[in-house]
């Protein structure tokens, strides 16, 4: 599949991939702030355009990893978001499951030359494409709670939305400009518009 028609597959899918780290996009992959939850990833194609639109995110060597893996892990990953963001302590099972993943891929940093400079790569050892998906994936949610950026996780200003995000602009309150953030300056302009 080409990269637009994945592209369109995602967004027809209700995917949003809005240059978020992977662990937070896959976080997001289930809008709690539906009755019952709405889940983009409930079925085995829906959970396959996930993992093609997240390829850029992804190294060389990876591929789609099974639905109940990406499932579990998104679960821990979810447990510890909502713990940071609303500070929680972290819950122990859901630690031990996101080491585990990322356990299942060795990274290799390897030092190689072009003629001008010194290059840097990384070669990964894992036992299946997906294994090393899971195990990126798991990695970057480490590194959204442990990072320069760590306290920059949260959670859509929007009650009616459950989206998580890593605010590189302090002032970040929406998930998305043009969703909750539109609804909210709408919703702005129509009080605005009410005389007292
Ligand atoms: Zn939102």
């Amino acid at each position: 599949m080409s990269t637009p028609s994945i592209k369109v597959a995602a967004r027809d899918a209700g995917l949003v991939i809005a240059g978020e780290p992977l662990a937070v996009d896959l976080a997001d992959t289930i809008r709690m702030s539906f009755d019952p939850p709405r889940d983009l990833i409930q079925d085995v194609q829906r959970n396959e355009i996930f993992w093609k639109v997240e390829q850029p995110q992804l190294p060389e060597g990876a591929g789609a990893a099974d639905l109940e893996s990406t499932k579990r892990l998104r679960a821990g990953i979810r447990r510890l978001f909502d713990a940071k963001v609303d500070g929680a302590p972290l819950d122990a099972d859901a630690l031990h499951l996101i080491n585990q993943f990322a356990a299942a891929a060795i990274a290799q940093p390897q030092l190689s030359t072009t003629e001008e400079r010194p290059v840097a790569r990384v070669n990964w050892i894992s036992e299946t494409p997906g294994a090393l998906s899971l195990a990126v994936a798991a990695r970057s949610a480490i590194e959204v709670l442990t990072g320069p950026n760590a306290d920059r996780l949260r959670r859509c200003a929007s009650h009616a939305c459950s989206m998580f995000f890593v605010a590189l602009n302090a002032k970040r309150q929406w998930c998305t400009p043009d969703g909750c953030g539109n609804r909210e300056r709408v919703a702005r302009y129509a009080r605005a518009a009410v005389p007292i």
